[in-house]
């Protein structure tokens, strides 16, 4: 069958910079699964796996409006030292989990200077162009139950 809406569709993939360097795979964790046109992954991925069936490979390269966007500079934000969590290492390339009014998101640290720290709330990934190479595993309808959750159950996805 192919892949479409509310499919659970099972991926290898690779994902590469411009540069060469490896930012994710699934090589070493498994195959990934997910359900299909939940916005389980990111929007121009699943654009290009719509319509695909178990045995496809693909390469596409998404700019990062279909990826994660682009960088946002007022998203950068100085804050004084002393409202840095207690104890944490704070260092250029720290993450950090904020509370921000859109719910939980990763911060991560550009610059530290004597009495602030400079944050960057952009995606580690945005402004970035995605090299991706895929396979698709296999495809099969998802149960009612995990069209409910967003989420696969089972091998590549929760067990709960
Ligand atoms: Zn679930």
């Amino acid at each position: 069958m192919k892949i479409t809406k509310h499919s659970v569709a099972t991926i290898e993939y690779t994902l590469t910079a411009d540069s060469g360097e490896l930012l994710d795979t699934s090589d070493g964790h498994g195959p990934l699964a997910y359900v299909h046109g939940v916005g389980a992954l990111i929007p121009g991925l699943e654009d290009e796996l719509e319509g695909r069936q178990g045995g496809d490979v693909f390469e596409v390269r998404l700019p990062p409006e279909r990826g994660y966007g682009e960088r946002d500079e007022g998203m950068i934000q100085d804050v004084s030292r002393q409202a840095m969590p207690e104890g944490a290492e704070i260092e250029v390339g720290t993450q950090l989990q904020a509370e921000t009014p859109g719910g939980m998101h990763v911060v991560t640290v550009v610059e530290v200077g004597e009495d602030h720290v400079r944050l960057d709330a952009n995606h580690p990934l945005a402004g970035q162009h995605l090299n991706f190479k895929v396979q698709v595993v296999g495809v099969r309808p998802a149960t009612p139950e995990e069209i409910e959750h967003g989420h696969v159950h089972g091998p590549g996805g929760h067990a709960h």
